[in-house]
């Protein structure tokens, strides 16, 4: 995670460094510091519901990449896509392109629903987790009802 380290500068520097700066760079570094307090609390623990709350955000925001880091590989792989308009229904399996944002647009029902699935681990049903759709609460399997969430 060199990354972070690269935009994370000392607190000091921080504050100096209001001034105009290369956009990339200040919504990077915003970025980084709203993770830092968001995933600590007062006792420096890792809050787990953050964490989730995180994934949906990264998803939102970095789309593909952030996508695949969680998904942990970086090449393309193969999802199966899902609209979450009720009553839509369509689905697709294939490669997200680099840069497709998340939400994409249904090419059914035209709204910004479709996102990547969740394959179940007992009966293999692809699901959008409510973590990716901004809905609070567990994920429940829409055919064996078993908990789904990132990591299995
Ligand atoms: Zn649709
Ligand atoms: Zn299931």
């Amino acid at each position: 995670m060199a990354w972070l380290g690269d935009q994370v500068p000392r607190r000091k520097a921080a504050r100096a460094a209001k001034g105009p700066s290369p956009a990339g760079r200040d919504i990077s570094g915003l970025v980084v510091a709203v993770f830092k307090k968001l995933l600590y609390n007062d006792e420096e623990q890792i809050r787990p519901v953050i964490v989730y709350g995180l994934a949906a955000l990264a998803i939102g925001v970095g789309g593909y990449f952030v996508y695949a880091r969680w998904a942990g590989t970086d090449r393309p792989v193969e999802v199966s896509l899902l609209c979450a308009t009720a009553g839509c229904g369509y689905s697709d399996e294939r490669q997200l392109q680099i840069g497709e944002p998340i939400p994409g647009i249904c090419p059914t029902c035209k709204q910004a629903s479709v996102y990547p699935a969740f394959r179940c681990p007992k009966c293999r049903t692809a699901n959008v987790l409510n973590e990716d759709r901004g809905i609070k609460g567990r994920t429940k399997c829409s055919k064996c009802g078993a908990e789904l969430h990132y990591g299995g």
